[in-house]
């Protein structure tokens, strides 16, 4: 059965998109730490980052690199962080979380449920600047 992110990534389930190419896709986390919290995926379905092999790793992080510039010309903020978890959902994905301060990064506060409009203005204005 195809992972929730993979329905994501094929339109079959409602995201707010950032930023695709053919092999990766990239968009708001639901439940961000703060506003602009992007997720960056494969296509391809695999659990663990770590598992990947050399090019799509590398693939994968020059993509989230593009995805990252674009969120910090969109954002205010400091510079993009990133992380790797994955003890939610076993499809492999970066997070970029836009940082003003070390505490931004910290994913055992209160996530945060911003309105529709928000999210849609926040993922328009990162996509604009994706090149
Ligand atoms: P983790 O696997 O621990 O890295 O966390 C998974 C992340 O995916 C969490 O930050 C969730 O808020 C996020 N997430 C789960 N389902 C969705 C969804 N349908 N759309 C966007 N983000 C999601």
């Amino acid at each position: 059965m195809a992972s929730i992110f993979t329905k994501i990534a094929n339109g079959e389930i409602p995201s707010y998109k950032v930023a695709s190419d053919d092999k990766h896709f990239a968009f708001l986390d639901i439940n961000p730490v703060v506003p602009g919290h992007t997720l960056v995926i494969p296509r391809r379905e695999s659990d663990y980052i770590f598992d990947l092999d050399d090019e799509e790793y590398t693939q994968l992080q020059l993509f989230a690199k593009r995805v990252a510039k674009a969120m910090q010309k969109a954002l205010p903020c400091k510079r993009i962080g990133t992380a790797v978890i994955g003890m939610e959902v076993p499809h492999v994905h970066i997070h970029l979380i836009p940082l003003n301060t070390e505490g931004d990064m910290d994913f055992r506060r209160e996530k945060l449920t911003l309105d529709n409009k928000d999210m849609a203005d926040i993922a328009a204005a990162i996509a604009k600047e994706f090149e």
